[in-house]
C-alpha cells in the first residue's frame, strides 16, 4: 500500500468549503491531488469579496430572491422586455445584485430591441472592470458568457453585433442588476 504525505491542505476557488489535499505517493514517486468534500457550510455571511465567491448555492438561495438565484446562479434568462432595466436610461451605475460590484454604466447603454438590458462595453474604474468573459457551451450552442468578477455571478452574453467603435453587445439580465442613480 502507498503511503501519502500531505504537502498542503487549502480551499478550492470554485468549489465551496471543499480542500485540496496535494500528496506524494511515496511508492510511485509522484505527486497526486485529492479533492476532498466536506459540504458544510463555511460562511453565514460574506464578508469580503473572497467570501462572494466561496458561498453555497443554499447561501445565495436564502440571500436572493426566487428570479435572482434562478438567473444569476443556476445561469437562467429572464424573458424578453420583462426586466426592469430594459428601457430604462437614467444616468448612473448598475451594480451586480449578488454582491455590488460595479458592472456597467449609462453610458453605454443602448437600445438593442432584443428586449435585454444592452449596453456595448463593460464599466471599467482604475481597479480595472468587474465583467468578465467565459466560454459558454450549453443549449447546443457557443457563446460568451459574462460573469461577475467578485462573486461570479451570471449576467447575460455579448455578442459581436454591437454598435460601433466596440461592436460588442452585452446582452444582460435586468434582474442581474442594481441600478443607482448618478449623484448630482
Ligand atoms: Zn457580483
Amino acid at each position: 500500500m502507498a503511503l501519502f504525505t500531505i504537502l498542503r491542505r487549502f480551499p478550492t476557488r470554485n468549489l465551496s468549503c471543499n480542500t485540496i489535499l496535494v500528496a506524494i505517493d511515496s511508492k510511485n514517486l509522484r505527486s497526486v491531488s485529492y479533492i476532498v468534500a466536506t459540504r458544510k457550510r463555511c460562511y453565514a455571511k460574506p464578508a469580503n469579496d473572497e467570501n462572494f465567491r466561496n458561498m453555497t448555492k443554499a447561501e445565495w438561495e436564502e440571500r436572493l430572491t426566487r428570479q435572482q438565484f434562478l438567473v444569476c446562479r443556476e445561469q437562467c434568462t429572464e424573458p424578453p422586455f420583462s426586466g426592469q432595466y430594459n428601457t430604462h436610461y437614467d444616468p448612473g451605475i448598475y451594480h451586480c445584485v449578488c454582491c455590488g460590484a460595479e458592472l456597467f454604466s449609462s453610458k453605454d447603454k443602448f437600445n438593442s430591441g432584443t428586449g435585454w438590458p444592452s449596453f456595448k462595453a463593460a464599466f471599467k474604474s482604475d481597479k480595472g472592470q468587474n465583467v468578465i468573459e467565459r466560454q459558454d457551451n450549453s443549449h447546443g450552442m457557443l457563446r460568451i458568457e459574462v460573469i461577475c468578477r467578485k462573486c461570479d455571478s451570471h449576467l447575460g452574453h455579448v455578442f459581436d453585433d454591437g454598435p460601433e467603435p466596440s461592436g460588442k453587445r452585452y446582452c444582460i439580465n435586468s434582474v442581474a442588476l442594481k441600478f443607482t442613480l448618478e449623484s448630482q
